[in-house]
């Protein structure tokens, strides 16, 4: 077969606008290139139903080996005592807990997608939102977490499950807290890791393990591993929510799990992805993931101080993980437009809503920065004052297009100095 040349031409495309650009979208990060690797792998050809030494093919023996390392290694990346890496998503992976404890209609509570929750917390676009019951609880006007208002919503709504966790708060979260609020009304408490995890896992923000009793996360953000999602427990526990399997029987919440992954909403299993992710957790093993963890907390706090003196309003005054949310009003534009003009100049950020937001979610007041995507490219803290003037220049000739032209040679003479998979190409 002849090369497909305008498939890779893109591609190449695509790793020219990565190298070049500042990527600034907290939910993304850069795969090392052994996890890139081991993505484009034989195991894409292997049909896998079921789990290691419970499949529905014949030939899985090198695959259950595979599949059993990463649950084996994400087992001692977060101390818990089961997982399962199956889930094509975060997304799958809360989907697939859904299904586990709760019946079509039952009562959950989660943090509103317009005050930084996520779309599989409730949204009335998302099947969690439309196959079951969504009370939310949100921010105070500080933007932190209003447990009074969760603690209320939970007394008088009995939830079955209360989630924690987001895509756009920054910070850290009381967990004990709502564990005992959950006690209290006997719901169970999920907490969605998906952002945070990679900090989670090297212990520099507090430990969802030891107050939640299911733990979900993807695997391609602060995890920095290939595309995809992981469900966790550190204690397996006997179902006492009266949650049966299909032949009745009470099962453990561990087994439940596993049935509602598959063949609850999966069929196979992306085994090449699951590789990928082995090799990636084996990476958040090592010392310098630890000191990549560290640098991503020291990289947010110098960027939201370098923001923050230049006139920029974090919203809850700060960061504790690695991102921050910015509510422009102030600046006299809105997210839509600084997403716009930011990119470019090779600046990619995205806009994002404010708490008590006024704008619509398609305008919005604000814009999300995270920076594990340029600590990952070797940035330190005073590169992010430079990003900082970088992004202020744009902001204030948002109407200049050959300032922010001028912009874009800067970025992308900054980048180079931060050379990404300088080994690989596509043509
Ligand atoms: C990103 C995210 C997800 C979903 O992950 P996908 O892999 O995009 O499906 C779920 N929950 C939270 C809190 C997230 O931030």
């Amino acid at each position: 077969m002849q090369k497909d040349t305008l498939v890779f031409s893109l591609l190449q495309k695509e790793l020219e606008r990565q190298r070049n650009g500042i990527e600034l979208i907290a939910s993304e990060n850069f795969a090392s290139l052994q996890v890139l690797q081991a993505m484009g792998t034989v195991p894409t050809n292997k049909y896998a139903e079921g789990y290691p030494s419970k499949r529905y093919y014949g030939g899985c023996e090198v695959i259950d080996e595979l599949e059993n390392l990463a649950i084996e290694r994400l087992k001692k990346v977060f101390n818990c005592s089961w997982a399962n890496v199956q889930p094509h998503s975060g997304a799958s992976a809360n989907a697939a807990v859904f299904l586990a404890v709760m019946k079509p209609g039952d009562k959950f509570l989660g943090l509103d997608l317009s005050m930084g929750g996520h779309l599989t917390h409730g949204s009335p676009a998302n099947f969690s939102g439309k196959i079951y019951q969504a009370i939310h609880y949100g921010v105070t006007q500080d933007g932190i977490i209003n447990y009074k208002e969760l603690e209320e919503k939970a007394f008088t709504e009995k939830p079955k499950m209360i989630i924690c966790g987001a895509s756009a708060y920054s910070r850290d979260w009381d967990y004990k807290r709502i564990r005992e609020i959950a006690d209290a009304v006997g719901a169970i408490v999920l907490a969605d890791i998906a952002h945070p995890a990679g900090l989670i896992a090297k212990g520099l923000l507090n430990d969802p393990f030891e107050y939640c009793h299911i733990v979900t996360s993807t695997t391609h953000k602060t995890l920095r591993g290939p595309r995809g999602g992981i469900i966790m427990l550190r204690h397996d526990f006997e179902n006492k929510w009266g949650i049966k399997d299909p032949k009745g029987n009470i099962r453990t919440m561990s087994q439940l799990l596993d049935l509602a992954v598959f063949p609850g909403t999966q069929g196979g299993p992306l085994e090449h992805i699951i590789a990928a992710k082995a090799v990636a957790f084996g990476e958040i093993l090592s010392d310098e993931f630890m000191l990549y963890a560290k640098q991503i907390v020291a990289n947010a706090q110098a960027m939201a101080r370098a923001l923050t003196k230049r006139g920029y309003q974090i919203i809850s005054g700060g960061t504790d993980n690695h991102l921050m949310l910015i509510d422009l009003r102030n600046k006299g534009l809105t997210g839509k437009k600084a997403q716009e003009t930011l990119d470019k100049a090779g600046i990619t950020v995205n806009r994002n809503a404010v708490p008590f937001d006024d704008k619509s979610p398609f305008i919005t007041s604000g814009m999300r920065l995270g920076v594990p995507a340029v600590t990952t490219r070797g940035m330190r803290e005073e590169d992010m004052e430079t990003i900082a003037e970088l992004i202020d220049t744009v902001i204030n000739n948002i109407d200049n297009p050959q300032a922010v032209e001028s912009v874009k040679t800067e970025v992308q003479n900054l980048m180079s100095r931060f050379p990404l998979y300088p080994e690989l190409t596509y043509e």
